[in-house]
């Protein structure tokens, strides 16, 4: 049977896999991983393209648990600035004066060329006019679980926010079938939409069985607000809600006590952890530890660009690793095969797509990325785990797959044109006169 694609002589590197296989072979029809092994154990298969990948590493492709993609348009234009000030007076208002959908289109657009270059082949997206987000990502050629964004005053596209549940279920309603797209719902968080907001969007996302985002206990201040306002902390009122359940993503979770750890982990609900964001923003250092320890179901994420502000995951896996080595005063927490495994098969479980993507397995979608291992700080090479989070980065990558499709090769994107995609937004960054 001849395949689509076949990668020879590379070094495969899984981080659910006991050992690595140097000098191997992996072959993909149909958008399919259908075998891998020793070269000496390649079978006589013919392929329409094959890859020669001497001195290659080949990995899952990275997922990024959380992001929000169009903000790429963001980048750099409010720094160094407390979170609620940063979003209250930057941030909001900038999105209500320059989000539109030929923004969304393009920034997203940006940010998946960014993302699919270092090396992230699934990315957790929420936003608003998240149908422009979606069309991006699929142009764009990535996986996107793509969540329509849900908040209790006036958004981008959804001027009325009475409507702001209703939006997001003809969104789902779009988006249901795509190969590449996985609509789902984002609402904000416990401190920008009401009780019955946060419980609406949860039923949508429970009748349609999406998964559902929300923003938790990022800042010590939005927990001292919970406190007095609920009289319990925003985890215990999420629980008390009725929302923490196994297809729930609490993206953050920086404020954690023992017990909100311990409902977590009884609800099933995972978390997508941000360190550089919570880092820039100071918000603090999530309990990562332990939860690790709980065995909660942990992914990692960029957040968005204006708080990070760029969308390599493999910078995002080297701070994880040594912020949580410092926190602890402790070298041995969070190994780098622990925040590998965080970055791809624990991102797949984080957003309910384990059974198709985030490893290397036969029948799973072929969704990896090649490395270039020739380069002078990736030289000498011991152990896999410890190059690729301490040494490498994203500009290393320079093959991507997805879906079985060559989306990158030899670092030039092939699934669009990436030159024209830059002046769009460059374009609408010219509308931006002055930092807000
Ligand atoms: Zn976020």
């Amino acid at each position: 049977m001849e395949h689509d694609l076949l990668i020879i002589n590379a070094f495969f590197y899984d981080p659910t896999w006991p050992v690595p296989i140097n000098k191997g072979f992996l072959s993909i029809n149909n958008g399919l991983i259908t075998g891998f092994g020793r070269m000496s154990e390649l079978p006589a298969i013919s392929a329409r393209k094959t890859i020669e990948a001497e001195n290659t590493l080949a990995m899952p492709g990275l997922i990024n648990s959380h992001n929000h993609a169009a903000m790429t348009l963001f980048r750099g234009l409010a720094d160094d600035l407390p979170l609620m000030i940063w979003l209250n007076e930057h941030i909001f208002p900038a999105e209500a004066q320059f989000v539109s959908e030929e923004m969304v289109y393009w920034c997203s657009k940006l940010a998946a060329a960014e993302m699919i270059m270092s090396g992230t082949t699934t990315v957790a997206d929420g936003y608003f006019h998240e149908d422009q987000a979606a069309q991006a990502f699929a142009d764009a050629g990535i996986r996107a679980i793509a969540a329509q964004g849900v908040i209790d005053f006036p958004a981008p596209g959804v001027p009325d926010p009475t409507k702001n549940v209703s939006s997001v279920a003809d969104f789902i309603n779009r988006w249901q079938d795509h190969e590449l797209i996985t609509p789902a719902v984002f609402c904000h968080s416990p401190y920008t939409c009401s009780a019955q907001t946060v419980k609406n969007a949860k039923d949508l996302a429970a009748k349609t069985s999406s998964r559902f985002f929300i923003h938790l206990a990022e800042t010590e201040f939005e927990v001292r607000k919970s406190k007095e306002e609920y009289e319990v902390s925003p985890v215990k009122y999420l629980h008390q809600l009725g929302v923490l359940d196994e297809s729930t993503v609490c993206v953050h979770s920086v404020w954690l006590d023992d017990e909100d750890l311990q409902i977590l982990r009884d609800s099933g609900a995972t978390v997508a952890t941000c360190p550089e964001s919570n880092m820039k923003l100071a918000s603090g250092i999530a309990p990562l530890k332990e939860m690790l320890e709980l065995g909660l179901t942990t992914g990692i994420g960029t957040d968005g660009c204006a708080s990070n502000n760029n969308l390599d995951l493999f910078q995002e896996m080297n701070t994880c690793a040594k912020l949580h080595k410092v926190k602890n005063l402790d070298p041995t927490v969070l190994t780098a095969r622990e925040v590998l495994k965080m970055a791809t098969i624990g991102g797949a479980e984080v957003l309910g797509i384990a059974e198709t993507t985030g490893s290397l397995e036969i029948g799973k979608r072929a969704d990896l990325i090649l490395l270039d291992l020739k380069a002078p700080h990736l030289t000498p090479f011991y152990k896999p785990e410890s190059l690729l989070v301490y040494a490498a980065g994203g500009q290393d990558v320079t093959t991507v797959i997805i879906n079985g499709k060559l989306i990158m090769e030899n670092r030039q994107i092939l699934s669009f044109d990436l030159t024209e995609c830059m002046k769009q937004v460059d374009r609408l960054s010219k509308k931006i006169t002055k930092p807000i």
